[in-house]
């Protein structure tokens, strides 16, 4: 095992997390509940491991961001980026969802679920399906104009002890970083050393937990496999689901790659090989924020991305640049209108071009946010949200799929920024493992 990639201990870990789930599945009895045996004692190192990778989410988010920006020396190399940072987010998400209509409405997978299978799922999932409903119309009630208000925190301490605030603790950051562009030199150096030196540590905090990953996502996936609900239903849900999957790779396969070919000139197996480890984590945590840590390391050690372009992009991104779950929720929306039997003109589709655009931004890098948004999109084509029951049930492995290409979008979008201010290297690949004596 020493030897291995991590990639490969991480794959071993997840088909044998998975193994081990459904074993247990197989065998348990009230007898040997052995189902309760895996939540008991196998569920908790699962989640120690995320817990681990979100409670260092913050500190990195702070330090990388605050070097990342202070090291640009001026403010127009800011804007510069940012821009291009922004522009390039907004693109992809919007090839996205451009592309999810287009699978759904080429597919129209909602016609091929039977009226009894939907009664089904509306009964069986609507209570589920009205708290979804609930948060969503928390969010829809604070105005047009609350996305931005929400970015500026009033107080950054109770912000940054709020996993979900992190777009308020990336405002503070960055602003933090200007500042010490405007100071005199002097005055900013100690500060500035400082944080690269938290920040140097953070990224060895980050090499330590990753050491952990083949067990805690075993340990996740085991407890999936176990938790989760009555397979016939989701058998029904199958043929919408391989639309969804069919987008996101679409997006993986032919997207992506042709950015990366074309607008950075490295080849598509440098990229698919140095991300791989954060796509396989993503798609286990089903959460962009937890994978956030191990996405930069990827992005910085195998992908030569310079630490100045991509601490600055990647946080961003991961908060933002949701390609993936706007994808989803396009699909899922015009699903879910085909299945209760409504028509949806050219109109509605824009509408679902805007709003999955907008929602996606929006949404959270934690698990299922994308379905909670994904009721702004119903009610802004007056599709009613009880639809969400129908897609409940097959939600959790869409997430899984949506999260990884949430992240490798992140990683490409970084890469084309970084070529396009010169900030990428000819990085050859560097194994993770052979930096540790693990023996
Ligand atoms: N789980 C996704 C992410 O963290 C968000 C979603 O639910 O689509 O990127």
């Amino acid at each position: 095992m020493r030897g291995l990639a991590l990639h490969w201990k991480i794959l071993i870990g997840m088909v044998v997390g998975i193994l081990l789930g459904l074993a247990a599945t197989a065998i348990d009895s009230p007898a040997f509940p052995a189902q309760q045996w895996v939540v008991d004692w196998i569920k908790p190192f699962g989640t120690m491991f995320i817990n681990a990778l979100k409670m260092i989410a913050i500190p990195l988010i702070v330090a990388s961001l605050i070097k990342g920006v202070s090291d640009l020396k001026d403010l127009s190399k800011l804007s510069q980026m940012g821009f291009r940072t922004l522009g390039l987010y907004v693109v992809t998400t919007l090839i996205a969802v451009l592309l999810g209509l287009l699978v759904v409405n080429l597919a129209r997978p909602g016609m091929a679920i039977s009226n009894e299978t939907r009664e089904n799922l509306v009964e069986k999932f609507s209570h589920k399906a009205s708290d979804k409903e609930a948060s969503a119309g928390a969010q829809k009630e604070k105005g047009p104009l609350s996305p931005l208000v929400e970015m500026v925190p009033d107080n950054v301490i109770r912000s940054a002890a709020d996993n979900g605030s992190m777009l308020k603790v990336i405002f503070f950051a960055i602003f933090f970083g200007v500042g010490m562009i405007l100071v005199e030199p002097e005055k900013s150096a100690p500060v500035k050393l400082f944080f690269d030196g938290v920040n140097e540590v953070i990224l060895k905090l980050i090499d330590l937990i990753m050491l952990a990953s083949p067990f805690g996502v075993l340990a996740l996936l085991a407890a999936l496999v176990v938790e989760s609900e009555d397979a016939q239903l989701l058998v029904a849900l199958l043929y919408y689901g391989m639309c969804v999957v069919a987008g996101l790779l679409i997006m993986l396969l032919v997207v992506y790659p042709l950015a990366v070919v074309m607008l950075t000139g490295k080849s598509y197996g440098f990229f698919l090989k140095g991300i791989l480890p954060a796509q396989m984590l993503a798609f286990s945590t089903s959460s962009s924020a937890a994978t956030l840590p191990v996405t930069m390391e990827r992005v910085e050690e195998h992908l030569g991305v310079d630490r100045e372009v991509s601490s600055f992009v990647l946080p961003i991104g991961a908060t933002i640049n949701m390609d993936g779950t706007s994808l989803y929720q396009s699909v899922a929306a015009v699903f879910i209108a085909q299945v209760l039997g409504m028509d949806l003109t050219l109109g509605d589709q824009l509408t679902i071009v805007m709003t999955a655009t907008l929602a996606s931004i929006g949404s959270a890098a934690v698990p299922g946010a994308g379905m909670v948004m994904l009721v702004v999109v119903l009610e802004a084509i007056n599709v009613p949200a009880y639809g969400l029951a129908l897609i409940f049930a097959i939600d959790r492995p869409l997430d899984m799929c949506r999260t990884a290409v949430n992240v490798t979008g992140d990683a490409a979008v970084t890469m084309v920024v970084a070529q396009s201010v010169g900030k990428l290297g000819h990085s050859e690949v560097k194994e993770w493992d052979d930096n540790y004596p693990v023996e």
